[in-house]
C-alpha cells in the first residue's frame, strides 16, 4: 500500500483497507502497511485517518495541545510558589501570588481560550493549507525542525519588541495592554492574561512568523509549527514565572531574555519589551532596571565630558 507521497492524509482513506472503528484498531492496520514510518508518524497518520476530517483533526489537536502545554507548564510554577525553599530564587521576594489570584487568572485565561482562541484554531488547517504547510508523513528531519524554530524565535522576538513597545503608548496601553500589567509581580499562568486584542496582535508574531517563512520558502511542516508553538509557550510561561535560578538559561546564553528580563518589565512598566532575546532592548537602549539606568547615566555623563573637552 503506497501511502508515502500521498498529497493529503485524507487520500489514504480511499485507498487503504481500514476496517476498524477504533483509533487503535486503525493504528494496527496502518502499522501493517507503513512499516517504514516511525511510531509517532503512524500515530499522526492514524489520527487524520480516524477523524476523516482534516480541519477537525488539526483543530482539535492544536487546541488540546495548547491547553495541555499551557496549564501543564504552569503547574510546576504553582507548586514552586507553595514551597518556601524556592523563595530565595523569587525575583520580587515579597510578592508571592495568592491561590485566589492564580485561580482568577486561570479562569480568565480559560475563558479567553474558549472564546477567542478556539475559533482561530479552527481556521488553522485551512490557513495552513492555503500557505502550503505540509501535513503528511514522514516528518521532516530533526535538524530542519530545529533550525526553522530558531528562525521563528528571532522573527517573533522582533515582532514582539515593536508591537509590545507600541502598546506602551498612551491609547494602546490604556485600552489594551493595561490588563496584562494587572500583576506587577507575574507568575506562570499570567503569560496569556491579556485583552483578546492583545492576544491577537502579539499572537500574530507567533503564528505569522512560520506562515511568512512558508510563504517565502514553501517548506514547512505543520509538526514544526506545533513544536514551535510549544517552545514559544514554554518561553512565555517561564518568562512570567517570577523565578531566577543560578541554572536559568540566560546564564548560559547571555542574549536569552528569561524571567529576570520580563519580571523587571512588569515591575517597572517601562523597558525590556522583547520576548525571547535581549538584543533589541540592548541596542535600542530600552533596557529596564537600576543597572540599565546607571549605565545610561554614565554614558550621558561621558558624552557630556567629551563634548566639554571638545569645546575647550
Ligand atoms: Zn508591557
Ligand atoms: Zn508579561
Amino acid at each position: 500500500m503506497a501511502m508515502l507521497g500521498a498529497k493529503s492524509n485524507s487520500t489514504y482513506l480511499h485507498s487503504a483497507p481500514v476496517v476498524s472503528d477504533t483509533y487503535w484498531g486503525q493504528f494496527d492496520e496502518i502499522s501493517k502497511y507503513n512499516v517504514s514510518l516511525n511510531y509517532f508518524e503512524r500515530l499522526w497518520l492514524t489520527w487524520y485517518t480516524f477523524m476523516q476530517n482534516d480541519v477537525l483533526a488539526t483543530g482539535i489537536m492544536s487546541f488540546v495541545m495548547h491547553e495541555v502545554v499551557y496549564f501543564g507548564r504552569s503547574l510546576p510554577w504553582i507548586i514552586i510558589d507553595c514551597i518556601p525553599y524556592f523563595r530565595k530564587y523569587k525575583i520580587q521576594h515579597a510578592k508571592i501570588p495568592t491561590a485566589k489570584e492564580q485561580w482568577q487568572c486561570a479562569l480568565l485565561v480559560l475563558l479567553s481560550h474558549f472564546t477567542v482562541e478556539l475559533p482561530q484554531i479552527w481556521l488553522f488547517h485551512p490557513m495552513a493549507q492555503y500557505f502550503g504547510l505540509s501535513t503528511t508523513v514522514p516528518f521532516p528531519p530533526l535538524h530542519k525542525i530545529i533550525y526553522q524554530i530558531c528562525i521563528f524565535f528571532v522573527l517573533e522576538d522582533t515582532w514582539h519588541y515593536w508591537t509590545h513597545r507600541a502598546m506602551h503608548c498612551g491609547f494602546l496601553y490604556k485600552n489594551i495592554h493595561k490588563i496584562h500589567h494587572q500583576y506587577s509581580a507575574p507568575f506562570g499562568l499570567a503569560a496569556e492574561y491579556a485583552s483578546p486584542l492583545e492576544v491577537m496582535m502579539l499572537g500574530l508574531g507567533t503564528v505569522g512568523s512560520p506562515i511568512l517563512w512558508c510563504a517565502i520558502t514553501g517548506d514547512l511542516h505543520i509538526l514544526t509549527m506545533y513544536l514551535w508553538i510549544v517552545c514559544r509557550l514554554f518561553q512565555a510561561i517561564d518568562a512570567h514565572s517570577g523565578y531566577e535560578f543560578p541554572w536559568s538559561l540566560h546564564h548560559v546564553l547571555p542574549f536569552w531574555a528569561g524571567a529576570e528580563h520580563h519580571d523587571e518589565h512588569h515591575e517597572r512598566f517601562i523597558g525590556n519589551y522583547a520576548s525571547s532575546f535581549r538584543w533589541w532592548d540592548y541596542f535600542l537602549d530600552t533596557e529596564a532596571g537600576p543597572e540599565a539606568s546607571k549605565r545610561r547615566r554614565e554614558r550621558a555623563l561621558a558624552k557630556k565630558a567629551k563634548e566639554a573637552k571638545k569645546a575647550q
